[in-house]
């Protein structure tokens, strides 16, 4: 059974979804947030959607349309970026998690895609999940390693990408319309030795956002980028969902209607 995109879908389709054991939703958490001149604002969520969507379909699970925007200080006296706070991250996590659990959602996954949202967003999960609905969070599993293998260019630091050539492949692959391969230009800024570990701005760091050089960036390194992030992603879901028992139902393999029909019933 393919995945179910419940922004194109109607409640009796979700309601069958369901029904039919396909109780794993899928929620893309993304960014309004600078990338560089030559990548759009939406780059995290962009990335986020593709990898949420490529799991969505290979659990026949519930997509859910993705959050546009994130914390996102770091950036933000960059034109365009537009940060929520942290406490409101955690709220929208909350408040998605409790309507999706109310029609029969067993485990709500959270695809990341912003290095901001990593702390409200783990914070609210382990909220859901100590209140009895399982949430379980991503953030890119995999994506160091399969940029040591892939990358031409230095990392700007250890794991660090922002705008540089694994983000703008990525973006290459999802949506090619959206780069501008004329304003490419690669920086490394010198960056503190405390870097990650306290609240700063990027633009005193890097006045272009650029963090690495997008240059050798190319759609099929961002496709073999996002296949290995989804590979992980699947290892991590399957050695979760086995650790809680919920193998069965959350693979909808032969499972059938269980105890989600009384929640089926009050909805
Ligand atoms: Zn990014």
């Amino acid at each position: 059974m393919p995945k179910l995109d419940l922004a194109a879908a109607s409640w009796t389709d979700v309601r069958d979804h369901v029904a039919a054991g396909n109780t794993l939703a899928f929620l893309p958490f993304g960014a309004l947030e600078q990338h560089g001149p030559h990548l759009p604002l939406s780059t995290d969520t962009i990335q986020c959607v593709g990898v949420a969507e490529a799991l969505a379909e290979h659990y026949s699970g519930l997509l859910l349309p993705a959050v546009p925007y994130g914390e996102t200080w770091d950036n933000g006296r960059f034109p365009g970026t537009i940060s929520l706070s942290a406490s409101t991250v955690s709220a929208i996590c909350r408040d998605i998690g409790a309507s999706a659990q109310s029609f029969g959602v067993t485990t709500l996954v959270i695809v990341n895609g912003d290095f901001g949202n990593r702390a409200p967003v783990h914070a609210a999960a382990r909220e859901m999940s100590i209140g009895g609905f399982d949430v379980f969070v991503l953030d890119y599993p995999g994506l160091v390693e399969v940029g040591d293998a892939v990358k031409e260019s230095p990392w700007a630091a250890p794991g660090l990408c922002h705008a540089d050539e694994l983000e703008t492949s990525m973006v290459l692959a999802l949506e090619p319309s959206l780069v501008h391969p004329d304003r490419y230009e690669a920086s490394y800024p010198e960056l503190p030795a405390d870097f990650g570990r306290r609240p700063i701005r990027f633009d005193t760091l890097s006045p272009s956002g650029v963090f690495g050089d997008p240059r050798p960036a190319t759609a099929a390194k961002g496709e073999t980028i996002i296949a290995f992030v989804v590979e992980r992603s699947v290892d991590e879901i399957d050695a979760h969902l086995g650790a809680i028992g919920a193998t069965d139902a959350a693979l909808g393999e032969a499972a059938g209607p269980t105890s989600t029909s009384e929640q089926q019933g009050a909805s």
